[in-house]
């Protein structure tokens, strides 16, 4: 019996260490496969085209919207961010275990499509830890990092819709904690409610999968 793939979502409050443990993770399981988002955000320095995201102008966002291209999207932080489709059915399709770096809404109404989903939040122990990394990544200006704080504020109350919650005070602890959860989480039985047209045995086990009409910005899982 295979077990199903791992839709791993990390979130967190800007600065809490999403990115940097998500690096981690797909170092040590290589057959991870990472949700590559697209947004409308400029790019950093040091970040790369369809690597770290899809950079695209809001014009073309919004006829990707249109095209019903993502399974979920949001505006963040200013910005708008989506997930495409293309990217969990191919992981699905193969079998993969996929990690996701999203904002809280965008977790939550992943969650609604694929209940399976682990959504796994991280945050640090003060908003004056989070305000004193922001400053040190030296990616966002001033304004930027206020506005990210004032929103972390608000993404803090959502953590009641998250399955795990990591402290990311100890890089070292944070690290073996995901690694653990991703752990686990193989050896999850699998619910029948989570699949639909289950193939024991054969690779890519969840076939099939047929996507619904577009319903506000979620997509419904048929
Ligand atoms: P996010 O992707 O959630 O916005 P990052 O992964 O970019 O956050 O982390 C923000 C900053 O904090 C980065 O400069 C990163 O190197 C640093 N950082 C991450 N984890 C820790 C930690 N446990 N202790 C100290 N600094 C950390
Ligand atoms: P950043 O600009 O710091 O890379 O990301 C800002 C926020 O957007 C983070 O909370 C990140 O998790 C979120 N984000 C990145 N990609 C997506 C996505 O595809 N969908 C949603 N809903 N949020 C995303």
């Amino acid at each position: 019996m295979k077990t199903s793939p791992t839709i791993l979502v990390l979130s967190s409050p800007s600065g809490g260490g999403k990115t940097t443990l998500a690096r981690y993770l797909r170092k040590e399981i290589r057959e991870l496969t990472y949700s590559v988002s697209t947004t409308t955000r400029p790019m950093r320095k040091g970040e790369r085209n369809g690597v770290d995201y899809t950079f695209v102008s809001e014009k073309e966002f919004k006829k990707m919207i249109k095209k019903g291209e993502f399974v979920e999207w949001a505006l963040v932080h200013g910005h708008y961010y989506g997930t495409p489709i293309k990217n969990i059915k191919d992981a699905l399709k193969k079998g993969r275990d996929i990690l996701l770096d999203l904002d809280v809404k965008g977790a939550k109404n992943l969650k609604k499509i694929f209940p399976e989903a682990i959504l796994v939040f991280i945050t640090v122990k003060s908003l004056k830890e989070l305000r004193r990394r922001l400053i040190l990544r030296k990616k966002d200006d001033l304004k930027t990092i206020e506005m990210r704080l004032r929103n972390a504020r608000k993404e803090l109350k959502e953590i009641k819709h998250f399955d795990y919650l990591i402290i990311n005070d100890n890089l070292k602890k944070a690290r073996a904690q995901l690694k653990a959860i991703y752990i686990a989480s193989k050896l999850r039985i699998p619910k029948p409610r989570w699949i639909e047209n289950i193939q024991w045995g054969k690779p890519g086990w969840i076939a099939n999968i047929q996507w619904g009409k577009e319903e506000k910005n979620v997509r419904k899982r048929p």
